[in-house]
């Protein structure tokens, strides 16, 4: 794991008068080290896997606290279920989901970013963030 984020995450529980115990370390610790777009139950079964006591409550709480660092980010692609993504030194993307198998697509791109900037400067209206997901099927699904 990165000592920058672990970094991170002390000094946010620190500031906050709160305890960085072993399951939160054990829940960012597998957080990292997942590239997905991870659910907290998806979460919780990578953690139990080499920490069994954790409960879901904590997985829950520590995912609370990651976003509220700025180390995580959640994405509700409406599907019932919120899921987590890195933050912390990840440049913006934006999403495509496949509604049949679930793959998530991550994509960028400055034409796309430029003309929000655009249109919103026509509006006289300040972008402060935006998300852009992008609904329908896969090639695989195709
Ligand atoms: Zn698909
Ligand atoms: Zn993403």
């Amino acid at each position: 794991m990165s000592s920058k984020e672990l970094e991170v995450l002390e000094d946010f529980i620190t500031q906050n008068n709160l305890k960085i115990t072993r399951q939160r370390r054990s829940v960012l610790k597998a957080f990292l080290d997942s590239e997905e777009h991870v659910s907290a139950e998806e979460l919780y079964k990578l953690v139990t896997a080499s920490e069994p006591k954790v409960g879901l409550a904590t997985v829950y709480r520590t995912l609370a606290l990651l976003i509220q660092s700025g180390l995580a980010s959640e994405l509700d692609f409406g599907d019932g279920q919120k899921r987590y993504e890195h933050k912390y030194m990840h440049s913006h993307h934006d999403h495509m989901i496949c509604t049949e198998c679930g793959k998530i697509i991550e994509f960028n791109h400055p034409l796309i970013e430029k003309f929000q900037e655009e249109v919103a400067a026509r509006n006289g209206f300040t972008i402060t963030s935006h998300k852009l997901d992008m609904f329908g099927m896969c090639s695989d699904c195709r």
